[in-house]
């Protein structure tokens, strides 16, 4: 295992960075603290952001060429991701279709609908959203309930979602229904549904941090095309797989490089209050960069892994418990060792740094739990990567 870069990747890197700093006009918290800016012209912000990389030809970039890839390795994927990370750039609104959707839709879907939904899905001109989750069906997610009946060639979907990213802005949403009640896993299928129709009703979910960005989705009959049918009837589970996959997939690189940021935000912040000389605090700030650095060298080892041609493992459950719980204890510190200070948001006018650790304090909790619980996590890695007995 060779965890040094080469030349070219490290030529790749400066690319990606140079280029940032001429395209990107303001680190994503500025905005966030512009008291001008509304839940909706943010995600305009991170529309504009989505379309600059488009062009520039970053996204889907380890995709083949004609679904607008460029066949980029995994470690220039790794790379990039990094430099987004450590710039503060704006989320692109359609990380859910670029990152889950479209490479199901390259396993798995016809050759018509890559051509429908890659191009608008990289342009931003089509947001997309997950259903899975349901009310009752979340670790379980082979329990869910919603269901989709034939109805000449197309399927009419009834059921309810929850928990839904972005779905407030989305114009798609993947959803996962039963074909069959009665074939646990071979009843699923894989559905690509507009949701700019009568039968489906999205309701935003006003969350801890005040923001809405998730909802619940209520489908009263919606109108689900035979074109639109991922797959057969019935491989909706192993499709879901895939995604699944992706979205647990390894990180690698990118957590370390945003926590480093994060870090020196906190730093910066206890220094200003004159604690930095003391014993106990060094040891608090000492844990937490020694723990983001075995972060960053569990993200090379995984990297080094996916370079050699190996797919994401079970391993990358560690890597999600690392990050996650990592981030939770992250700002716990910044909320015992900058006190009443971290309760203020950073405002644009502002010269304290960038991080609003409050409002990390309260999204860290969710960290947790989205893309499989910590628990969950626990018992993969049980499981399948140290062959411990389960009942
Ligand atoms: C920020 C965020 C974004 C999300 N976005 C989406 C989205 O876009 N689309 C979507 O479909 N879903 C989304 N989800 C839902 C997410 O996938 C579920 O919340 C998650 O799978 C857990 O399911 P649940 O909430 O139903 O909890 P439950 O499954 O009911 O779990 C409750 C508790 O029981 C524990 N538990 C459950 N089963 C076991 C077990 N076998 N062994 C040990 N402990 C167990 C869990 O760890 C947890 O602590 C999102 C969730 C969050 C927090």
């Amino acid at each position: 295992m060779d965890l040094r870069f080469t030349d070219e990747q490290l030529q790749f890197q400066a690319d990606v960075r140079a280029w940032i700093t001429s395209n990107l006009d303001r680190p994503w918290s500025e905005h966030v603290a512009d008291a001008r800016h509304t839940p909706d012209s943010l995600v305009e912000v991170r529309r504009q952001w989505q379309k600059k990389l488009h062009e520039a030809g970053f996204l889907g970039m380890g995709w083949p060429e004609e679904w607008g890839g460029r066949g980029a390795t995994e470690v220039e994927q790794a790379l990039f991701e990094a430099e987004i990370h450590r710039a503060d750039c704006p989320q692109v609104p359609n990380f859910l279709g670029i990152g889950l959707l479209g490479p199901a839709l390259i396993h798995h879907g016809t050759e018509d609908q890559r051509r429908r939904f890659i191009p608008p899905m990289l342009s931003c001109d089509e947001i997309w959203c997950q259903g899975f989750s349901e009310p009752s069906s979340g670790s379980d997610l082979a329990s869910l309930r919603t269901r989709a009946e034939p109805d000449g060639e197309d399927f009419r979907i009834t059921g309810q979602k929850v928990w839904t990213t972005f779905g407030p802005w989305a114009n798609w949403i993947f959803v996962l229904a039963r074909t069959d009640l009665e074939d646990r896993y071979g009843g699923i299928s894989f559905f690509l549904v507009p949701i700019d129709q009568a039968g489906v009703e999205m309701r935003p979910i006003r969350q801890i941090t005040g923001e809405s960005e998730f909802g619940e989705v209520f489908f009263d009959g919606a109108l689900a095309r035979r074109e639109h049918l991922v797959g057969k009837p019935g491989e909706g589970w192993r499709i879901a797989m895939t995604v699944l996959g992706y979205e647990r997939g390894a990180a690698t690189l990118s957590n370390p490089a945003q926590y480093d940021g994060y870090l020196h935000d906190l730093i910066a912040g206890v220094r200003a209050q004159g604690d930095l000389e003391r014993a106990d605090v060094r040891e608090k700030l000492g844990r937490l960069i020694v723990e983001n650095e075995v972060m960053r060298s569990n993200g090379l080892r995984t990297l080094a892994n996916l370079a050699a041609g190996q797919a994401p493992g079970p391993e990358s459950s560690i890597e999600k418990i690392l990050w996650s719980e990592f981030a939770q204890r992250q700002s716990d510190a910044a909320l015992e060792l900058l006190g009443p200070q971290a309760q203020l948001a950073p405002t644009s006018r502002d010269a304290r740094g960038g991080v609003d650790w409050a409002y990390e304090y309260l999204w860290s909790r969710a960290g947790t739990i989205y893309s499989g619980s910590s628990e969950i996590q626990r018992n993969i890695i049980a499981k399948r990567v140290l062959g411990m007995p389960t009942r």
